[in-house]
Formats: C-alpha cells, sequence, structure tokens
C-alpha cells in the first residue's frame, strides 16, 4: 500500500496498488509529537503456531495474540500524540493487523509496510574483522522519509522491538523488550507512562532514552 499525501488538505488517502482509494485517513495534527509504533513484537505476537492460549485473531497463516493492555496503550498515545504505524512486515499483512487492532477512532498518520523500508546490507563480523563480502539485506526504516511528508525529527519517536530497524534513527528510538506472547507481560503499560513524560519535549532527540524504563 501507498499513502499518497495531499499538502493543502492535510490529508491521506491510502491508495492500493492499483490505485483504488481503501479509506481516507483522518486530517494530520501536526501539532503534536509524532509516534511511529512497531507492529510485531512490539504490539502483538504473530506465529504460525498456537500458543497455549486463544489468539484473538488470524490473518492469513498468523496466529494473533494481543500484547496485554494494548488497547489502554493507544488511548494513552492518541490523547498525546499524532500516531503512525511503520513494520517490516508485508504489506497487505500490515494493513490486516492494523484494521483488526486499531479503532477507527483512533487517527493514523500512516501506515506503512516493508515498500516504505529501506534494504541495507549487513556486514557480517567473522572473528576479529568484518567480513569484506555484505551480508544479507535487512529492512531499515529510514526517518527521512517522515520528514519529507512534513514531521519534525526533534518532534518523532518511533517504538520498535528491533533495534537494528531504527538504528539510523537513534536519537528518535525507543526499544521496549520483545512481546512474545507473555500474558503478564506490561510493558505497554511503562511504555504509556514514559511516553506522556515526553509529549512536550522541543527536541525528544536530546533525551537519553536508553533505560527507559528504569
Ligand atoms: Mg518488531
Amino acid at each position: 500500500m501507498e499513502e499518497d499525501y495531499a499538502p493543502h488538505t492535510g490529508t491521506f488517502w491510502a491508495v492500493s496498488n492499483v490505485g483504488i482509494c481503501l479509506f481516507k485517513m483522518h486530517a494530520i495534527d501536526f501539532s503534536k509529537t509524532l509516534l511511529i509504533l512497531d507492529l510485531d513484537e512490539t504490539l502483538i505476537h504473530a506465529t504460525p503456531n498456537v500458543l497455549d492460549y486463544e489468539p484473538a485473531f488470524q490473518v492469513f497463516e498468523y496466529h494473533i495474540y494481543l500484547r496485554p493492555h494494548l488497547s489502554t496503550f493507544l488511548q494513552t498515545c492518541t490523547e498525546h500524540f499524532t500516531l503512525a504505524v511503520w513494520s517490516s512486515a508485508g504489506d497487505n499483512y500490515v494493513n490486516e493487523v492494523v484494521k483488526q487492532i486499531i479503532p477507527p477512532t483512533i487517527p493514523l498518520a500512516f501506515v506503512w509496510g516493508r515498500s516504505k523500508c529501506t534494504m541495507r546490507a549487513e556486514h557480517i563480523f567473522e572473528e576479529d574483522h568484518y567480513s569484506p563480502h555484505l551480508g544479507h539485506h535487512r529492512a531499515v526504516k529510514l526517518l527521512k522519509k517522515v520528514k519529507s511528508l512534513g514531521f519534525r525529527l526533534e518532534r518523532t519517536l518511533i517504538v520498535d522491538d528491533s533495534p537494528h530497524k531504527a538504528k539510523f534513527n537513534y536519537g528518535n528510538a525507543i526499544y521496549p523488550k520483545p512481546f512474545e506472547g507473555d500474558r503478564a507481560d506490561d510493558e505497554l503499560l511503562a511504555l504509556g507512562d514514559y511516553l506522556t513524560t515526553l509529549k512536550d519535549v522541543e527536541n525528544v532527540r536530546k533525551i537519553e532514552k536508553r533505560g527507559w524504563r528504569n
């Protein structure tokens, strides 16, 4: 899925690859800090296997488990931030999951999947040196794509359980621990409280965010 931005109206339209408008996104509130959320292992856990409890729903061959306190977290976030979703998973999967977990009353500035990621070669560390040949490629999220929509990076946060996916956005990133189905997980409660402390910060990049949970 691609998003086309209409600069005069501040309105996003979500457009399928064949150019059919699927649904109108909400007008974007640029006055709030942008908060970009990852999906897998951050808000949900998707697995082809069934865990020892029922999944919330299924998308393609994946059973989807919601991270505990997800709806409270989303309500807290939408109150204080302009929200968006960016996952490195396939675009169709991302759209399906977002439709199921984010109620239409919560506006999203954009919903991006793998097609908005950038493939970067990863150097393999062998013994005491980096191998001269390139390792495999990894999808990374480059915030310059967000900047080009009109958001200021000083007021952009990206939440991702995989540091390597957001490593080029070091000053903007917050890393929760990965969720793999633990029903006692309370990371989203702590994260919601922490994010609230950042909502009015003029330059989030100046804030040390490692160890945010302590
Ligand atoms: Mg993830």
